[in-house]
């Protein structure tokens, strides 16, 4: 089997992502799109409201499953059973991080490769954070993230703005 972990905060997921889901899961055998869970940083959705979301949004994709993860990503690639770690590459700003990371992560697993995806050009400006940002603020971000999830993600964040405000 050859198995791709997607690692990322999916906060949440968006067209973007999805795509490079979809592009990977006609490469690989399996895709596990991994959650990092970070005790020290919450998120705008509580990691299991991620899953679901991802979840979701790959149902049309048999081969595709997302999991949660914390810790070192190769000690969770090593233990998922995955020879890759597939990452989105949207901008030059991205490609320095990306680098080093990859760099850093081959030299505690040489036997994990980081593989980088091109985003479409459509795709490249789209963040979890833009998304955010703009959700927070009652615009829309029906181009930004799968349909099926349009819906949950604008009210969980109008939710959050009432809240902020006290309403
Ligand atoms: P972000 O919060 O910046 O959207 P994530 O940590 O959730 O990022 O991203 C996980 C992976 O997906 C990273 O490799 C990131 O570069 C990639 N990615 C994020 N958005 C896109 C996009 N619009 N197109 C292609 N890859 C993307």
């Amino acid at each position: 089997m050859n198995i791709a972990l997607y690692p990322g905060s999916f906060d949440p997921i968006t067209v973007g992502h999805l795509d490079i889901i979809e592009r990977a899961a006609r490469l690989y055998d399996a895709v596990i799109v991994a959650v990092l869970h970070n005790p020290n940083k919450q998120g705008a959705f509580p990691v299991q409201t991620r899953l679901a979301f991802i979840e979701r949004a790959c149902a049309h994709l048999p081969n595709v499953r997302a999991e949660r993860f914390e810790g070192l990503l190769v000690d969770y690639a090593r233990q998922a059973g995955a020879s890759v770690v597939l990452r989105g590459l949207r901008a030059v700003s991205d490609f320095e991080y990306e680098f080093q990371m990859a760099q850093m992560n081959r030299r505690l697993c040489p036997g994990v490769e980081t593989l980088f995806m091109m985003t479409r050009p459509e795709h490249a400006y789209i963040s979890s954070s833009g998304v955010r940002e703009i959700a927070t603020f009652g615009g829309d971000v029906s181009a930004f993230v799968p349909p099926c999830i349009l819906n949950d993600v604008q009210a969980a964040l109008d939710a959050g703005r009432r809240n902020a405000h006290g309403r």
